[in-house]
């Protein structure tokens, strides 16, 4: 690993990411179950957990309480993943050494303490280092950070769409332009909002599971005449579903308006 190798994972103290421990792997994974079911389990954890051998009697108490249903079987929703701090801005693991007086408890998980010390997901490697930190500046929220640091399509699309028209990378400095920085977000929180969102909840991104296996959606733009958009990688992403020309247009012209907007303000700065 190069001496400028960044881990996202936990990036500062206004968010963190736990996507790898299954997070959003649910079939429930909206923000309130989510803060509800962290919420219990590091108040569990406290209570009962003042020595390593107190961890058995956590999980299987806390495996007994949850409803474990799973959007895709093979990830596995780790049991011991809940909040490092009192005001919840960061979602982490309960057995790591810092949260344990510097004792290493992740001997007693699913994956052991090896996988669960050293996994380092894709978006370190597909994600450019400029854009990765670009989403760390501007998102202080462990729900859609988790969301959009995973997601390598809606960051690259977004940001290499940007960077084709106005000549250059996008740096993480520009995004103390609070401008900027809001119509960035106004895109990155359709993670959450995104108007043509499919309903179905075995969706997550452009992946769909029926509950063993996991396929890429797609988006049939022949049904409704319509060539294949280049915005495509980010209607998936965004899980969308339309249901006629008009909402794909529609779709279409709320991420155009948001680049260039973006490119309006960036060029009236420079
Ligand atoms: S999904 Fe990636 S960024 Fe998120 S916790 Fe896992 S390794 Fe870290
Ligand atoms: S034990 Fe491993 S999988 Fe579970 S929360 Fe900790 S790091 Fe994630």
């Amino acid at each position: 690993m190069s001496e400028n190798f960044i881990v996202l994972c936990q990036p500062d103290a206004g968010k963190s990411c736990g996507a790898c421990c299954g997070l959003y792997n649910y079939v429930d994974s909206s923000r309130s179950s989510l803060e509800q079911r962290l919420r219990s389990r590091t108040k569990r954890f406290r209570e009962m957990v003042k020595n390593p051998a107190d961890v058995e009697c956590y999980a299987s108490q806390t495996l007994a309480t949850e409803d474990f249903a799973k959007r895709y079987e093979v990830i596995y929703c780790c049991e011991y993943l809940g909040f490092l701090d009192g005001q919840e801005k960061k979602v982490g693991c309960l057995l790591h050494p810092q949260q344990n007086s510097g004792i290493d408890l992740r001997t007693c998980s699913f994956y052991g303490q090896e996988i669960c010390a050293g996994h380092i997901c894709p978006s370190h490697h597909f994600i450019p280092q400029n854009q990765s930190q670009i989403l760390i500046k501007i998102i202080d929220d462990w729900y859609l950070y988790g969301l959009c640091l995973t997601d390598i399509d809606l960051v690259k699309t977004y940001f290499r769409l940007i960077a084709d028209r106005i000549g250059e990378e996008l740096k993480p400095e520009l995004f103390n332009n609070e401008s900027l920085k809001n119509i960035a977000m106004e895109y990155f929180n359709w993670k959450i909002t995104w108007p043509f969102r499919s309903p179905e909840t075995n969706r997550l991104g452009k992946y769909y599971f029926d509950g063993s296996q996991y396929m890429i959606s797609y988006i049939d733009y022949a049904k409704f005449d319509k060539e294949l958009s280049v915005l495509d990688p980010i209607f998936l992403s965004l899980s969308s579903s339309f249901q006629n020309a008009a909402e794909i247009e529609a779709a279409e012209s709320l991420v155009w308006s948001n680049i260039d907007s973006f490119i309006y303000v960036y060029r009236s700065h420079r």
